[in-house]
């Protein structure tokens, strides 16, 4: 910023400057002749002017050809220096008095490089009293000028030491500039020339600049390159018609337009500046910057409007001034948007600075407050060059910015997907851990008995024939004993089933007590049915153990709910696995045995007697 500060304030001074300078011509001197064949004389042309500017009062304004000039008119000296004046009302004569002092006849082309005069009227008088007269201005079509070129050019043929008198009638509605000079045809081409080589330049960069823009916007549909490339081409039709091309080139005929055309570029140059402004800068829908371009906006459609109903000096002001609005505003909105946090309004930002440094050099120097006119138009062209290229640097910033946050809001997208994901993965493992858990519970709530806790009637189903198969596969023992509570019947019938289910639970207890290797398995099969897996016990130990439950039982006294004492007593049924026997005959002879046991009186074991044996002898042996 104070860099900028300080560009802006060495522009002001500037023209300040300049002003003082310009508006000085008059100084008291004398209108002397000038030779053409000295060519430092040609070169301070200036010196050889002088010009009388006549107000709508004096009779001169009236005039219109030198003979109707008051004989007494006061000539003033140019004294070297350029002739410019402000808005005004006055009609300007001119006077130069030439002669060749040359040995020969000669060219010379009087140019006056400023092409937005209404009326300029050439008179030329010889010694010997031969008159000649062009009268020109872009309010006459542009062929009227005799030679095709957008600056006026006089041709002026002198013989030796022949004298010619040139006199200019001017008259223009709008700021008046009055940049002469005297030169030969290879000078005039020379200037040319180079002029030629420098707007081409700047014209089609301009122009290029314009069309990739609207590539730009059909591609993207992204509206501020599209207001771009209207600014530049509205831009570049302002500079068109300030510097004469637009007359000689677009509407040569049409005398009115060339003035009319100048507030109108610099109107659309407004509109076309606020657009792009007011979107280039995502300018805040609610805020006082953009309701105030949005009035400027339509302050520059009927600034348009009017350009084609008021007259010119009316118009160029108040166009003028409204395009000094626009940029103050939006250098405004592009300081207050750069404080939001928005960075490409910096480089906006500098656009502008380099663009009201030119056009306020610009505006003092068409105003007449400023000399040397190609000077200016070049400064401009270097400001809208300047400006036009930090623009679009502007944009390019816009858009990695944009770009920018496209790839953090992908990114965030993503990490937030892939943490979604490990949520939902994690939730889904709990809940399948839930429901193993579950399933788990549920597995056990279907095997175990919920009265005793043993294994149930299922689990038996489910286990025997494996150990029948584990047991043939590996030749180890596998002994089944059924074991019954004896008289139980009796027992609900005398103290009720809640007693029974007591009961029921102390011979669990005991199986449970009793059959404690790992692989052992102790099962309530039915009501007071038990059974008793031994895998890898042979028949003896199987018995031993049953005898051994048998024997807790009845010494394990219960009190019965009627205060008596009840001991129990089971019978067992024990059978061991027979090669190629099935878990259907093992089971059947273990019923057989416990049958046999009930039959023999109760509270005993009995041991099945085995079809035949893959052990050796028989189970009786
Ligand atoms: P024995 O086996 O000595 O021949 O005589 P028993 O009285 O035990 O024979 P039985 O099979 O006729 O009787 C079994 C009784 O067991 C019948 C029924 O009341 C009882 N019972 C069966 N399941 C349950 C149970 O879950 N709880 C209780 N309290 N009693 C049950
Ligand atoms: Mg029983
Ligand atoms: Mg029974």
């Amino acid at each position: 910023m104070p860099l900028l500060t300080r560009l802006m304030s060495a522009a002001m001074i500037c023209c300040l400057s300049a002003l003082a300078w310009a508006d000085q011509p008059g100084a008291a001197g004398q209108c002397p002749v000038l030779d053409v064949a000295d060519d430092s004389a040609r070169h301070h042309l200036m010196d050889y002017v002088c010009y009388h500017s006549a107000e709508p009062d004096d009779a001169a304004h009236r005039a219109t050809s030198p003979q109707e000039l008051p004989e007494s008119l006061a000539w003033t000296p140019a004294d070297g220096h350029d002739l410019v004046f402000s808005h005004t009302q006055s009609v300007y004569w001119l006077k130069l008095q030439l002669n060749n002092s040359g040995s020969t006849r000669g060219l010379w082309y009087l140019k006056l490089d400023y092409p937005l005069l209404d009326e300029v009227t050439f008179w030329t008088s010889t010694g010997n009293g031969t008159s000649r007269k062009l009268a020109t201005g872009d309010q006459y079509p542009f062929a009227s000028r005799g030679i095709d070129y957008r600056y006026f050019l006089l041709p002026v043929t002198l013989g030796a030491q022949e004298p010619l008198q040139v006199t200019i009638r001017i008259r223009s509605s709008g700021a008046l500039n009055v940049p002469l000079s005297l030169e030969t045809p290879a000078e005039v081409i020379a200037t040319s020339n180079d002029l030629t080589l420098t707007h081409g330049l700047f014209y089609g960069a301009l122009a290029i600049f314009a069309a990739f823009n609207l590539l730009l916007f059909f591609s993207s549909r992204t509206v501020y390159y599209f207001y771009n490339a209207f600014y530049m081409g509205a831009m570049g039709l302002f500079l068109f018609a300030m510097g004469g091309f637009a007359n000689q080139y677009f509407w040569p005929e049409s005398a009115g337009f060339a003035n009319t055309s100048i507030p109108l570029a610099l109107g659309l140059c407004a509109l076309a500046m606020t657009l792009f402004g007011r979107s280039f800068l995502e300018v805040r829908p609610d805020t006082l910057a953009n309701t105030t371009l949005k009035a400027q906006a339509w302050f520059c459609i009927v600034f348009l409007a009017l350009t084609f109903i008021l007259p010119y000096n009316k118009t160029i002001i108040l166009n003028t001034v409204l395009a000094l609005s626009v940029i103050a505003s939006l250098l405004i909105s592009a300081g207050i948007r750069w404080r939001q946090g928005y960075q490409p309004a910096i480089w906006y930002l500098l656009s502008w600075m380099v663009m009201l440094a030119g056009a306020l050099i610009y505006a003092l120097a068409a105003f007449g407050h400023l000399a040397d006119f190609l000077a200016r138009e070049s400064l401009m062209q270097v400001t809208i060059g300047g400006q036009v290229i930090l623009l679009n640097y502007a944009m390019v910033q816009r858009w990695r910015l944009l770009n920018q946050k496209l790839l953090e809001v992908e990114h965030k997208a993503r990490t937030q997907l892939e943490f979604k994901v490990h949520e939902r993965t994690s939730q889904l493992r709990n809940a399948m851990r839930e429901l193993e858990k579950a399933n788990r519970k549920l597995a056990a709530l279907s095997l175990n008995d919920p009265l005793t806790g043993l294994y149930n009637r299922r689990h038996l189903d489910n286990i025997l024939p494996e150990l029948c198969a584990e047991a043939r596969r590996t030749g180890q023992p596998l002994t089944l004993a059924l074991i019954d509570a004896d008289r139980f019947k009796a027992v609900n019938d005398t103290w009720g089933h809640g007693f029974g289910d007591t009961c029921l639970q102390l011979i669990a207890d005991i199986l449970s007590r009793h059959v404690k290797r790992p692989r052992d398995i102790a099962i309530r099969f039915g009501g007071e049915e038990f059974a008793v897996l031994l895998p890898g016990a042979d028949i003896e130990g199987a018995r031993k153990v049953c005898q051994a439950i048998l024997d807790d039982l009845r010494n394990t006294p219960l009190d019965t709910p009627d205060g008596r004492t009840l001991n129990m007593t089971l019978s067992a049924g024990v059978a061991q696995l027979a090669t190629p026997e099935d878990q259907c005959a093992l089971f059947q002879r273990a019923d057989d045995a416990l049958y046999q046991a009930k039959a023999s009186g109760r509270d005993r074991v009995e041991i099945a007697e085995p079809e035949f044996s893959d052990w050796g002898a028989p189970a009786t042996q």
